[in-house]
């Protein structure tokens, strides 16, 4: 049964990129085929998990990696990871975190909402520095000193915002902070590509490190990574897995979790609502595995070849200005509007049968940007009828 039969809804034109909100990447055929036989058959979801790990730990050079149900998950579970160690009856009391290291240290321009998924372990942010560069008032951002300023015998972790204009820079706070021995947690979602990112972060001396598994992965929307320490990754892993076991019983597997090490077995943890299933598991590995053994220049070639026919499909059409940007990680289109500004011009290609969605970024500056990633075949001729019709 198709999904318009079965939900009576139809897919959209995605010219925005690989967003949760639009629902992510497009999956490849051996993605699609690796999850559906994980559906058919049962396994013991924490020996996955170990598996999934050793695969992960490989492509990023940490010490251990686990599949999360996205890097949102992975910013829980790696705070939760810093705040309670090995202790189960830390893991058992989150979010309640009185007696325990219970603040995150992030600088003030590295702020967003993904830090809902902080907070929610019971954690208090502090925010350290001012942007004067954000606000045009000057050129300083937070600086390393200060977050090194700001550490206590409270701190349990400093959280950083990977992006390519963000300061200070990574190996500048993890060197503070771990000359005080502080976890330091990157929040690396959408950093990818370029692949050698994978590693990038772990080797500029991150403790823990998340990725999205549903943007340029290409793996499930609903799928994530952390990876780095393998005590931080066994602690998120004891908060996430299911613990309804009898601890007599329980054999957790080795590389994951030291049984012998542990008091006894948590229970649930705070992790818990971000269930990972087998699907994603084997979802996740396979898109990882394609996504590194794709090289760059080809995957950038494949990109640009979608960008190349957009601009073919629009540059002859009246009434719009239509520039390749190729300096970004990822090639896009950029186009201006001779007759309508940005904003009724998104809402006007959303409402298009079908729906045409683009990245709103630049909407204020009446600049539609086109990212290629999630199109499909056939769909840059959609857009281009899209396009014609705003103009008429
Ligand atoms: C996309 C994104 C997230 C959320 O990632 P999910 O995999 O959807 O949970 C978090 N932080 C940043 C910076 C992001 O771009």
């Amino acid at each position: 049964m198709s999904i318009q039969d079965l939900l009576g809804i139809s897919p959209i034109v995605n010219a925005a990129g690989p967003v949760t909100r639009l629902s992510g990447a497009l999956m490849a055929d051996e993605v699609i085929e690796a999850m559906a036989e994980a559906g058919k058959a049962c396994y013991d979801i924490a020996s996955m998990q170990a598996a999934a790990g050793r695969v992960i730990a490989e492509v990023t050079g940490a010490e251990g990696g686990y599949v999360t149900s996205g890097a949102s998950a992975g910013l829980l579970l790696g705070v939760a990871a810093c705040v309670t160690g090995l202790d189960p009856g830390k893991m058992n009391r989150l979010p309640d975190t009185r007696g325990m290291k219970n603040q995150v240290i992030i600088a003030r321009s590295h702020r967003n909402f993904y830090d809902h998924a902080i907070r929610s372990v019971g954690i208090r942010l502090i925010e350290v520095g001012i942007s004067d560069r954000y606000s045009g008032a000057g050129v300083r951002d937070t600086e390393a000193w200060e977050i090194a300023d700001a550490i206590s015998e409270r701190t349990a972790a400093i959280a950083y915002v990977a992006n390519s204009n963000a300061r200070p820079s990574l190996a500048e706070v993890t060197r503070v902070a771990h000359e005080r021995n502080i976890p330091v947690v990157v929040d690396a979602a959408g950093q990818l590509p370029p692949s050698s990112n994978l590693k990038r972060f772990i080797s500029e001396g991150a403790d823990l490190v998340c990725f999205s598994g549903g943007k340029v992965i290409g793996g499930p929307q609903g799928a994530g990574i952390l990876c780095g320490r393998r005590d931080l990754i066994s602690s998120a892993a004891l908060q996430h897995l299911d613990q309804d076991v009898l601890f007599e019983l329980w054999s957790p597997p080795e590389g994951l979790i030291d049984k012998s090490a542990l008091p006894g077995a948590p229970q649930h943890g705070i992790g818990r609502p971000c269930k990972v299933g087998k699907e994603q598991i084997a979802g996740l590995v396979m898109a990882l595995r394609r996504f590194v053994d794709e090289d760059e220049d080809a995957r950038r070639k494949r990109w640009a070849d979608t960008v190349d026919a957009i601009v073919d499909s629009l540059r002859g059409l009246d009434g719009l200005e239509v520039s390749v940007s190729d300096g970004g990680a990822i090639p896009s289109v950029h186009v201006k509007m001779a007759t309508l500004d940005g904003l009724t011009a998104t809402r006007q290609l959303n409402a298009n049968d079908p729906s045409v969605h683009v990245n709103a970024s630049r909407v204020y500056e009446d600049i539609l940007v086109l990212n290629p990633v999630c199109l499909r075949d056939g769909d840059v001729s959609v857009l281009a009828d899209a396009f014609k019709a705003l103009l008429s």
